[in-house]
């Protein structure tokens, strides 16, 4: 389990996230929703420090990330930002390898993980290990983004905007592959989103954020009653 508490980020005089607290349960997926500048992916990056809280603390099955190693923190926690952020000169296999290269598993280890990868994310290992982020689709370079932040197999992924720069009908189909996923592995989530629709679609918990406050955090559900 996961439990944000009173998470605070100052800049100077301004305040982008505002003692904000809610817990994700084991397997779940939290959405945390909101216009853009309400500060999401602030909180996103407070989560994995990335970026260091002004007040408040995350524990993680218990423990605050402060006495959490930098290297195993990077390992439990999988980070997906916003355009995928692939190395371009890279190709798929040494994208998906960068975390567990970074861990020093070893090489046999890192190319058996890749192919498990690319399997699970429908990506002939043959055709696209090899290819260059350039050489890919939007949705299959979304993927492997994916596919690199689950390399470590991380008890948790944080994705931000995942699904913002596909069209639609590509959309759909990557949210429903995520979901199918997650079930698959039970890796917890939490999804950042400015689309209401999108955390609807895909939220056990539903987070919504404005001006750097917490308003509600629901159940899709709940949120249905109680809007
Ligand atoms: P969202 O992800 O909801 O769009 P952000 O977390 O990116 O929101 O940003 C929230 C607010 O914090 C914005 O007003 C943004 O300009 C501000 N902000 C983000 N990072 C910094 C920073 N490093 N320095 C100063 N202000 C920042
Ligand atoms: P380089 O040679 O480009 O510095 P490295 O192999 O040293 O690359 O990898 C460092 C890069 O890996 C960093 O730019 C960082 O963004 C990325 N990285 C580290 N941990 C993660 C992670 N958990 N998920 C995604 N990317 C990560």
């Amino acid at each position: 389990m996961i439990e944000i508490e009173h998470l605070t980020k100052r800049y100077g005089t301004t305040t982008v996230v505002d003692d904000v607290s809610f817990e994700v349960d084991e397997g779940s997926l939290t959405v945390v929703v909101g216009t853009s500048g309400a500060g999401k992916s602030t909180l996103l990056r407070m989560i994995n420090r990335l970026v260091e809280p002004s007040a408040g603390r995350v524990l993680i099955d218990g423990e605050d990330t402060r006495t959490i190693p930098e290297e195993e923190l990077r390992h439990r926690i999988g980070y997906v930002i916003q355009g995928y952020g692939l190395f371009p000169h890279r190709n798929v296999a040494a994208n998906i390898a960068t975390v567990p290269r970074l861990l020093g598993w070893d090489r046999k280890k890192i190319a058996q993980r890749v192919d498990e990868l690319l399997d699970l994310f429908q990506l002939d290992p043959a055709e696209f290990a090899q290819k260059f982020p350039h050489e890919l689709s939007g949705g299959q370079q979304q993927r492997v983004g994916v596919a690199r932040a689950l390399a470590a197999r991380p008890s948790l992924l944080l994705m931000d905007e995942p699904f913002g720069a596909l069209d639609a009908v590509i959309r759909a189909k990557a949210q429903d592959d995520l979901l199918a996923i997650q079930r698959r592995l039970g890796t917890t989530i939490v999804l950042v989103t400015h689309d209401m629709n999108e955390a609807f679609h895909l939220g056990d918990h539903i987070a919504v954020m404005d001006q750097a406050r917490l308003l509600q955090h629901a159940t899709p559900a709940e949120l249905l009653m109680h809007p």
